[in-house]
């Protein structure tokens, strides 16, 4: 399966990551950006290695931004080479290759700052969270140039992590408080065909929620939780994975526990792990994510609450949880080939992570705020992690180098070949090549997506060959019109699960086409997320749309849009590196009007205005200002 972007949208980001963002973030991971926070991560492995004398810096899992930075620079190898960037890889490789113990042991933190603690802080430490990062950058890199040298290093790292750890008399029976190296030994798994290694992974899994926790008896707890938003719950530890029934805690961790879950439930054919992935998915999809695909939305401890609660300007919404949403959702689909996976995944990539970066690439945010008072945010206590701008590096910089390593790796996500079916997932126009039943067959889509829901695919292969190719038909999309060779088909007959069912003999030059229009929607939330009521939302095809400031001025939260608004759409080539604006008819009050009381009797005025939305995931990156994603409506009189 090979997958090559050549549209006006992903392909340019996809070069972006390559060219600029990849660069860019080893300067971040060197500090040598100014007005940037320090990173040190680079620092710390040639400390750890002993060719420079230091201490350690940064939070205990630095390693892991430089194992995300090596995944998504091996990724970016794949489009074009790049012999420059190869060399750097392998510099940083044999750093690292410096960096391990005898044993295999390789963490710079617990190498330079306690190195008497190993495995000891499981609750804390993220030792295991940075070894999966590190399995995933030396998969990345044995899948990109093919070498070995990298893998060789995390193979004798799992050895070590597999002798020393599981549930055999003479082994420590613990886990990481942070999920990642589950997944992580699945894809190690693949990569060495080792079964040991997804044996562990099960393991990490199965022993993951045992009462009583070991936790408990960590200095990281010491007696007690720090508080009751970091207990045992915020970890996924508070009852075994099986007997969990909703989405609790930190909700990074959560994703990448739910991924490996997903992976482990599809490659052991567990059906109680099925079932558990169903319910959580339909915890956190119907009631605790956002409409942008954000999840996690309390600052404190960056964790889900209860249900239906989803504030807009205190979210937190972090842009690794969308990433992990990501993640997550396309190994549901894995399991159960059904269009809702794709929809989530589309809903989360296009608005929640995007808004993580900045068209130029280089600059982040962490937490993904709906609504955003520039002049509120910066100050108040309870806002204090908004930011207000996006910002060129992070202290804790997980969320930059995971956008990279998503985004230089999308085209993995387009389609799918299961049992010899192929499923298309996202539109996006790319060359996609793949083998099934032993014949050859590319295909090429022509779309101006997500601009546009006209889609072109044209088929090539040496000789005719039977099969299945299912297009998913967008949940948004409120009607689909489908053709080959242009005889339209019954798309509504065709749908198996949310993905059009298009079986036939194809032959080199058949032409499909396939057409969702994309109408400007009115979207309201469940009348029991309190926030949002008496409040819209405007999305279009995937995308979330917002009200900025530079747009619509000052004090959006006044803005009414008409009870049934007349939109207006127009595609501004020029804005933001071209972007689709909706126009609509609203009212907002006179503040000169008002006058200077606080409180007035109700006067019901209100002054005709034009609005102006914009992508959410395209905010920010004019002049700082306002935004907000749900606007007020006029009730119908
Ligand atoms: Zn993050």
């Amino acid at each position: 399966m090979k997958v090559v972007f050549q549209d006006a949208f992903w392909a340019p980001r996809v070069r972006l990551m390559a060219e600029e963002v990849i660069p860019h973030q080893w300067k971040a991971l060197n500090d040598q950006i100014p007005d940037a926070e320090p990173s040190h991560a680079v620092e710390n492995f040639r400390i750890a290695a002993g060719e420079v004398r230091g201490t350690f810096h940064g939070m205990v899992f630095q390693d892991s931004d430089v194992a995300k930075w090596l995944e998504a620079a091996c990724y970016s190898l794949q489009y074009a080479p790049n012999p420059e960037l190869e060399r750097l890889i392998d510099e940083v490789v044999d750093l690292l290759g410096r960096a391990q113990r005898e044993d295999g042991y390789l963490n710079t933190y617990y190498t330079i700052a306690a190195p008497d603690r190993r495995w000891k802080d499981m609750s804390y430490s993220h030792e295991l969270y940075c070894a999966g990062h590190l399995i995933e950058a030396a998969v990345a890199h044995h899948e990109a140039t093919g070498k070995t040298n990298f893998l060789s290093i995390v193979r004798k790292y799992a050895d070590l992590i597999r002798r020393e750890i599981g549930p055999n008399p003479g082994q420590k029976r613990i886990y990481d408080g942070h999920e990642e190296i589950e997944l992580a030994l699945v894809k190690l798994y693949r990569a060495t065909g080792d079964e040991s290694y997804l044996q562990l992974a099960k393991y990490f899994v199965d022993e993951r929620g045992r009462q009583p926790c070991f936790f408990l008896d960590e200095p990281g707890f010491a007696g007690g939780p720090k508080d009751r938003w970091f207990d045992l719950d915020y970890f996924q530890t508070h009852a075994p994975v099986r007997e969990q029934r909703t989405a609790e805690g930190h909700a990074v961790r959560a994703m990448y526990l739910y991924a490996a879950m997903a992976d482990l439930a599809r490659m052991t054919d567990d059906g109680s792990l099925k079932e558990t992935l169903f319910r959580l998915w339909d915890n956190v999809t119907q009631k605790r994510m956002y409409i942008t695909g954000g999840i996690g939305s309390q600052e404190h401890g960056e964790r889900f609450t209860v249900d239906y609660d989803l504030p807009n300007d205190t979210a937190y919404a972090e842009t690794c949880a969308a990433i992990g949403l990501v993640l997550w959702a396309s190994r549901m689909f894995r399991l159960d080939p059904d269009a809702k996976y794709a929809d989530v995944l589309e809903r989360a990539l296009y608005n929640g992570v995007l808004s993580g970066i900045s068209l130029d690439g280089k600059r982040y945010f962490y937490v993904n705020p709906l609504e955003v008072h520039p002049p509120t945010a910066l100050f108040r206590h309870d806002l204090r992690h908004v930011k207000t701008e996006r910002v060129p590096w992070f202290g804790c910089a997980c969320c930059p180098p995971n956008i990279a390593r998503l985004i230089a790796s999308l085209n993995r996500y387009v389609c799918t070949v299961e049992n010899g079916n192929v499923y298309y997932h996202l539109y996006a126009g790319c060359r996609s090549e793949w083998e099934v039943n032993g014949r050859s067959v590319r295909l090429t889509m022509e779309t101006d997506y997500p601009w546009d829901g006209r889609i072109a695919v044209t088929v090539e292969c040496a000789e005719p060959v039977s099969l299945n190719l299912y297009f998913r038909r967008p949940g948004w999309a409120d009607e689909a019109g489908v053709a080959v060779n242009g005889e339209p088909v019954d798309a509504r007959g065709a749908l198996l699960k949310g993905y059009i069912r298009l079986a036939r003999e194809w032959r080199s030059g058949d032409r499909i086409e396939l057409n969702f229009p994309m109408r400007v929607k009115k979207m309201a939330a469940h009348p029991l997320v309190r926030e949002n009521a008496g409040k819209v939302a405007l999305q279009r095809g995937p995308l979330v749309y917002c009200l900025e400031e530079a747009d619509n001025g000052a004090n959006l939260a006044d803005i009414r849009l008409s009870a049934e608004p007349q939109f207006q759409t127009e595609f501004r080539r020029d804005l933001m590196g071209g972007i689709v604006v909706i126009r609509a008819d609203g009212y907002r009050s006179d503040p000169e009007a008002w006058g200077d009381a606080l409180y007035g009797e109700y006067s019901g005025r209100l002054g005709k205005t034009a609005v102006t939305f914009v992508p959410y995931a395209w905010w920010g990156n004019r002049e700082p200002g306002e935004m907000t994603v749900w606007a007020r409506q006029l009730e119908l009189g």
